[in-house]
């Protein structure tokens, strides 16, 4: 997707700020975060070293990005995460789905539709879970 590598986030070290070229984003002293001095938004560093992520309560998903040595590259975790899981479902479901149509009667595979529905659903969940 993207050539450059992604480096470790120094926490000591003050960067550009997403939301313009002017903007400084300055590590927030004893936490693992940044704040801007122009947007004032907050962003923290996880675990890794590697990503920003931004601070919002408000957001379905936090946007996140690598810093790859001189400017911020946007990365969609979220989005990459989810995306095998639920085009393994989108493709395996409806092919279980037309062997049981086959191979059972009409009731047997109605209440497995029940079990199997909800597995797409449970893997965003994980997937959206922080
Ligand atoms: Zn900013």
């Amino acid at each position: 997707m993207y050539s450059h590598k992604a480096e470790k986030i120094d926490l000591n070290a003050e960067y550009p700020c997403i939301c313009s070229r002017r903007g400084c984003l300055k590590p927030i002293a004893l936490t693992d975060a940044f704040g801007c001095d122009r947007c004032q938004q907050i962003f923290v560093v996880d675990r890794s070293g590697l990503t920003l992520e931004e601070l919002s309560t408000h957001a379905p998903y936090k946007k996140t990005w690598h810093w790859i040595g001189n400017q911020w590259n946007r990365t969609d975790t979220t989005l990459r995460d989810t995306f095998l899981p639920l085009s393994m479902s989108i493709v395996v479901i409806p092919l279980v789905l037309l062997f049981f149509v086959r191979h059972f009667p009409a009731i047997l595979w109605i209440v497995l539709v029940f079990i199997i529905v909800p597995i797409p659903a449970l893997l965003v969940w994980l997937a959206y879970r922080r």
